[in-house]
């Protein structure tokens, strides 16, 4: 993880911003932008069976990908040109580069199509923790680096990925859409979920914020920053309990999709 300011790491409950990426952080599903327009049309086939759970999600993807004859470059310069993120991501990236609070993209999708939309963007200094790929004469070959050992089969684990920001000593904001952000929902200390995962949550009574864009996440950041605590300028914290009112603030409006 990239080290953003004085009080990251070190910094006792300070706050850290993770964000899925296809249909949160980015508008689309840029991995079903790339495969309609480069794959072979069997893919939908293949997530047919992958949501009916014959298949895993790595499967899935790296069935998908294979057939595509289409090289790296290509394919970046697809997601430049048709893909976007979503509003206020950028003001967000600015506000946590100013306060020191690291921001990253989980996401079980592939890093060379999320490092092309947020290269477009300006962003590209934003951490992604996502599926490696690296293209080779004989097709892409694939990485997992935040699978749970003794779990591979499955892919990364974003839940992984949350863990590890709260050994580190973060309070975990959490957005996501779907059923993949499901565990690394419930560890997250404050959540904004939509789509699915907020359908999700709702049934299993779990608490969130709706997310619409960036914004609401930028709202939460200031108001928390304003009790004085979880921005590392301001004042000390050690009266805090860690779990202050960056636990599920959304409480209460659990109703509400
Ligand atoms: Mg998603």
């Amino acid at each position: 993880m990239r080290s953003t300011g004085a009080n990251s790491g070190s910094a006792s409950h300070s706050p850290a911003v993770l964000t899925d990426f296809d249909d949160t952080a980015a508008v689309e599903n840029v991995a079903e932008l790339l495969l309609t327009r480069f794959g072979d049309p069997t893919w939908h086939d293949v997530r047919s069976r992958f949501r009916a759970g014959e298949l895993t999600l790595n499967d899935y993807q790296e069935i998908t990908f294979r057939n595509i004859q289409a090289d790296r470059e290509t394919m970046q310069g697809y997601v430049k040109e048709h893909a976007h993120l979503r509003p206020y991501f950028k003001e967000l990236q600015g506000y946590c580069a100013d306060h020191g609070i690291p921001l990253a993209i989980v996401s079980q999708g592939l890093d060379f199509y999320i490092e092309a939309l947020l290269d477009k963007e300006g962003v590209s200094h934003v951490p992604v923790h996502a599926v490696n790929t690296h293209f080779t004469g004989q097709g892409i070959a694939y990485e997992y680096r935040y699978a749970r050992p003794g779990q591979e089969r499955l892919g990364n684990s974003k839940g992984l990925v949350v863990e590890g920001y709260k050994d580190r000593g973060h309070q975990v904001i959490y957005v996501g859409d779907g059923m993949s952000d499901f565990e690394a929902a419930t560890k997250a200390d404050l959540l904004f979920a939509h789509r699915v995962l907020a359908e999700e949550c709702q049934r299993r009574q779990i608490p969130y914020r709706p997310f619409k864009d960036f914004r609401d996440v930028l709202s939460a950041l200031q108001e928390l920053s304003q009790d004085g605590y979880v921005d590392g300028h301001g004042p000390s914290d050690e009266g805090h309990a860690p779990t202050g009112p960056l636990a599920y603030p959304g409480k209460g409006e659990d109703e509400e999709p």
